[in-house]
């Protein structure tokens, strides 16, 4: 468990300097530990954290942002002023267990009488305060409240009076949403209107917290041409805005870089605002992407974005064909990773039919609902229900959310303030996606990422996302790092690996790892060819990097010869006697003795390999699919390289991957792509994983510690692996058998299984805790003390 502070620490709310008193409190901070309570109307909760021996002892208060863990949002329609049945609604907090309330306020329209001028009333508000309505009655209830906005755009009447405070393109045309301007971010309506109404929000009602649906302005697609603009970028940077779309142009770089810093500088400023207004907790958090293309997309820069923010709220509302469930349990540890695991990660999840398709009324089925809020809490992130409109005649979707969130209040204890044990991390960047994957950033950066995990998933190794600039600070807890095609690279982020490596630690490569800049300009070689062991082959290919971009979107008939060749001195694989085995193959290659080839769907140039190398796999050329006559090997062996592991280390265990197996495997799914990544994953982090699974089925497994306890979270992706989204219902699975490594404080011998109940045994055998779960229908958490 991460600690929140050392039980020395003086905390503004507690009285340290009258020990009695602070001690009497202590003392019923105690009883009442991991409680939320409300005392005198300050929101402030006793959080109980465990020291060391695993004593649970309240040693701080929390503001409310650090204790609120689920949410419930209605997401008001124009139409529901007439319509919001309040006590219905405040019925359903209470029946779902939610602590906090997303309520529309203001921006595109205000759901109060509003006194800021162009702030244009909703259209059947008809003179009600609805929001002020629904901000007391929930704080009635002791339920906190997220005064929500947005600030991306604006009607036509307010565009005829301010133009100029609205996003134009280069003829000077406003850009349009439907009937709605889109507002620029540079312009007064950032800096003056919407500040004035934050204001007044928060003197009319005191919402403890304020959000924004859409608060970063124009996309990455997009560009303003506006006075505001064109003033801000000459200044910042001495240059015109570009004309249009030039990664390799230091101008359009700047921009993009100018971009990010503006979403940046608003984000702080509409804190400022908010905190001036409502006090010092009174925070803004801006809605953000769960995905770091989208993010990408919409310039908020993930990083620096959770460098500030006390509480990252997510919409994030449902999963996609291409990356599942588990892509929420992926989001939840990237972000805890920026974030730090003692603050909150709230998600909007919808309980109405989002992602493809989209129906804003009607109930998604409830276990497609269910499994992305399951993988959500696996990642550590919090519940939060969405509907859309206050009133709905398909009235199954009010139903979703009570079991789960029922659940999660139970066990809160469990899902939060914990610290989770990985010992492989792959590495990312923000810069990554941007200046190497630029346009084409779902090819270059997330199927190699969605590989990867996805092999890690398949073969149930606890894995954690790092930041390319936190390696040096996450590296301790790791046995191997994984570069998924992370192309653009920093010098420093260079330094931290080879730190890494030079301690012992396993690096695995793929692709054109480390061949560009942080800008995205290609390298002479790769930055870390001494470590792979290989070199980009300058005679080959003036600008490798650029040929490969462009072949990476096709599937090419070729495949990979596995070396050594098993069968030796015989005519061909049907010569009638038994073949002699020559040579022995690398344990990466196992499971594949019967076979001297695998298929593969990319393309490889050829490079240079170091002596002290060795080359796994060598690459087959294309040749024809169609006619069948046409389907043979027209040159059957190269010494192109697709598989290198550097032997001249004692120390640590090395392997680059030219072939683009992790794309490929993120592509089509092949079960030989996703064997052959679990192998050379297992082997360079030496077998040092801390968890063993045996059981039919797709399982993802985390595992976290508390201290005194391990908590191991297991969600059954069974079903959803099997075919496309939605799921409607759950195929079981089980014995589950499950080895989990210990930690020293960790005995073994207690065992509490959160959602089944049932009651297992343990057996503890070399360090290791050993246990069978009977079944498993959606999920299963395992307290292990
Ligand atoms: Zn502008």
């Amino acid at each position: 468990m991460t600690k929140m502070h050392n039980s020395g620490n003086k905390h503004p709310d507690l009285p340290t300097e009258n020990q009695n008193e602070s001690n009497n409190r202590r003392s019923f901070l105690k009883k009442a530990a991991a409680a939320t309570f409300t005392i005198a109307n300050t929101d402030i909760i006793a959080l109980a954290v465990e020291d060391s021996i695993g004593q649970r002892e309240p040693v701080a208060e929390m503001p409310w942002y650090r204790r609120v863990t689920r949410w419930g949002q209605t997401n008001i329609t124009e139409k529901d002023p007439i319509q919001y049945d309040i006590t219905w609604w405040r019925k359903h907090w209470k029946d779902t267990n939610v602590q906090g309330v997303i309520i529309n306020a203001g921006g595109i329209v205000a759901y109060y009488p509003s006194k800021i001028p162009l702030h244009r009333q909703a259209q059947y508000l008809g003179g009600r305060d609805l929001f002020g309505d629904l901000c007391r009655t929930a704080h009635e209830d002791g339920i906190t409240v997220f005064a929500r906005m947005d600030s991306n755009r604006a009607h036509e009447e307010f565009y005829n009076v301010h133009p100029d405070w609205f996003a134009i393109d280069s003829e000077g045309k406003p850009y349009k949403a439907g009937e709605l301007y889109i507002t620029c971010v540079n312009s007064p309506y950032y800096n003056e209107h919407i500040p004035a109404i934050l204001g007044e929000i928060s003197r009319l009602y005191k919402p403890e917290g304020f959000t924004d649906n859409s608060w970063s302005g124009l996309g990455r697609d997009t560009i303003c041409y506006c006075e505001n603009c064109k003033k801000s970028f000459s200044q910042k940077t001495g240059k015109e805005i570009p004309r249009g779309r030039n990664w390799d142009d230091q101008a359009y770089r700047e921009w993009i870089r100018w971009n990010y810093d503006r979403r940046l500088e608003i984000w702080d400023m509409n804190n400022s605002t908010t905190k001036a207004a409502g006090g010092p907790d009174c925070i803004w958090s801006g809605m953000n992407s769960g995905t770091i293309s989208g993010q990408s997309r919409s310039f908020r820069d993930f990083k620096e974005i959770c460098n500030r923010a006390d509480i990252i709220m997510l919409d994030s509302q449902s999963r996609s064909d291409a990356s599942g469930f588990q892509q929420n349990s992926d989001t939840g540890k990237l972000i805890h990773g920026l974030l730090g695991w003692d603050k909150l990660i709230h998600e909007s999840m919808a309980m109405y039919q989002a992602g493809r398709p989209t129906f804003r009324l009607a109930s998604k089925p409830v276990p497609e609902a269910r499994m992305w809020m399951i993988e959500g809490i696996a990642g550590g992130i919090q519940p939060w229900w969405h509907y859309v409109g206050a009133t709905h005649e398909d009235r199954r979707i009010y139903h979703t959310p009570g079991p789960i969130f029922s659940w999660h209040k139970t066990n809160e204890e469990f899902l939060i303030n914990r610290s989770p044990v990985a010992t492989v991390g792959v590495v990312w960047s923000q810069q990554n996606m941007d200046f190497y994957g630029r346009e084409e950033s779902e090819l270059l950066v997330e199927l190699p990422w969605r590989g990867i995990t996805q092999a890690l998933i398949r073969a149930r190794i606890p894995y954690l996302p790092v930041n390319a600039d936190h390696i040096d600070r996450d590296s301790g807890k790791f046995s191997l790092l994984i570069l998924p095609n992370l192309g653009a690279i920093s010098d420093n982020q260079i330094t931290m690996i080879r730190r890494f490596v030079k301690n012992g630690g396993g690096l695995i490569a793929t692709g054109e790892s480390t061949l560009y800049t942080e800008w995205g300009d290609s390298r002479s070689d790769y930055a870390l060819g001494d470590l792979f062991g290989a070199h980009t082959d300058k005679q080959q290919q003036t600008n490798p990097g650029k040929t490969l971009r462009r072949l990476a979107s096709e599937t090419y008939h070729t495949y990979l010869r596995l070396s050594p060749e098993l069968r030796k001195n015989v005519d061909g694989p049907h010569a009638g006697k038994e073949p002699e085995i020559s040579g022995k193959r690398h344990t990466v290659l196992k499971g594949f003795e019967e076979t001297d080839i695998l298929s593969f769907g990319g393309l490889l140039r050829p490079g240079i390999t170091e002596p002290a190398s060795e080359v796994l796999m060598t690459f087959i050329p294309p040749f024809p699919i169609y006619p069948p006559e046409t389907a043979w090997m027209r040159e059957p062996k190269t010494d192109i390289a697709g598989l290198i592991i550097n032997t001249s280390s004692v120390e640590s265990r090395i392997a680059f991957m030219p072939a683009d197996i992790d794309r490929q495997f993120g592509r089509y799914n092949l079960p030989d792509h996703g064997n052959l990544l679990a192998n050379l994953i297992r082997w360079a982090a030496k077998d040092n994983i801390p968890l063993i699974v045996e059981c039919a089925g797709l399982v993802e497994c985390n595992i976290y510690s508390q201290p005194g306890r391990l908590i191991f979270h297991i969600v059954n992706l069974t079903s959803a692996g099997t075919w496309r989204q939605p799921i409607d219902e759950y195929i079981p699975i089980g014995p589950v058998k499950v080895k989990i490594k210990l930690s020293k404080e960790v005995s073994g011998k207690g065992l509490q299984l959160l959602v089944s109940k049932s009651k297992l045994t343990t057996s503890v055998e070399k360090g290791w805790v050993i246990f069978t779960i009977n079944s498993i229908s959606d999920h299963e958490v395992a307290v292990i003390t």
